[in-house]
């Protein structure tokens, strides 16, 4: 789409004179569209479970919380969708927040990789242990790499909950990495219900979730872990990547350069 603007005219006896400035503002309206539909399902689903809770309490005022059964069954649902809108106000948050930090703002210091990952292993423990799930960390404990230790764990425990929660039970997730001189990796494994390949692209768009239809158990998330998750990876000049089969399982791999203190790319961002 181009947009035009007249910037200079004049008039002299024998001249007329016109300057007009082509833009392509193509990319611009892409941004401001993906803005703008960001608000308007941002508002839907926080408006979802706002209507639940609100319409839950009113039936249980106007008198359903005399029978004792009703009033437990309103509340948990009550307490279930409170839970959703912090998940949700969450991540909706994390994305304004990496967005508004447009010159990718990092933060490097020299990360300890193997700790990072073993703690978002033990705060997911109770998750995976009822799914009875073993989770294999193949984290060299030398692991080290200048990076973003807030931005890294951010993408580890999305990336960690993401497996276990499209998991079987019985099943694993294993962790792995890989480093040179020049690149350095984390990959996440699970063996759970995966990914078509028609959906793979579309899973890291903002509020994207696979059909839960499709899925015998219904899995409770935003559809916005992915989103985040490849909007860091991006700030820190990474790639995340998936492969998938349906019913065998799904790895995610995100890759960064290797920099250190003191490279033009880290002094700039700093
Ligand atoms: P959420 O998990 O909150 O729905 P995400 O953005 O993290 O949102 O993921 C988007 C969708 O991608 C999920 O709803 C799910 O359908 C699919 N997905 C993500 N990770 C996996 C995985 N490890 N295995 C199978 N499907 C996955």
């Amino acid at each position: 789409k181009v947009e035009a603007s007249v910037v200079y005219t004049s008039t002299t006896e024998d001249f007329f004179q016109i300057l007009v400035l082509l833009y392509d503002v193509t990319e611009i309206y892409a941004v401001e569209k993906m803005q703008m539909d960001f608000i308007s399902n941002a508002s839907h689903e926080l408006k979802t479970p706002v209507t639940a809770i609100s319409g839950f309490a009113e039936t249980l005022l106007a008198g359903a919380k005399d029978d004792p059964e009703t009033l437990t069954e309103f509340l948990g649902i009550i307490q279930r969708e409170s839970r959703r809108l912090t998940e949700l106000i969450q991540d909706v948050l994390a994305i304004s927040r990496i967005e508004s930090q447009s010159v990718s703002t990092q933060n490097r210091t020299q990360v300890d990789v193997a700790a990072l990952v073993t703690e978002q292993e033990n705060v997911m423990q109770q998750l995976a242990a009822m799914k009875q799930l073993r989770v294999i960390d193949q984290v060299p404990a030398t692991a080290q790499q200048y990076t973003d230790e807030k931005k890294l764990t951010q993408i580890v425990k999305n990336l960690l909950s993401n497996a276990i929660k499209y998991n079987r039970e019985g099943g694993s997730v294993t962790v792995a990495y890989q480093a040179d001189d020049t690149n350095w990796s984390l990959s996440v494994t699970d063996t759970g219900i995966g990914i078509a390949q028609a959906e793979q692209a579309r899973i890291f768009e903002r509020f994207y979730r696979v059909d839960p239809s499709r899925n015998k158990q219904v899995v409770s998330g935003t559809g916005l872990g992915l989103a985040i998750v490849s909007e860091l990876v991006k700030s820190l000049n990474g790639q995340i990547s998936v492969t998938s089969q349906r019913g065998v399982g799904s790895t995610f791999t995100v890759q960064f350069p290797v920099t250190v203190a003191g490279d033009a790319e880290s002094m700039a961002a700093n």
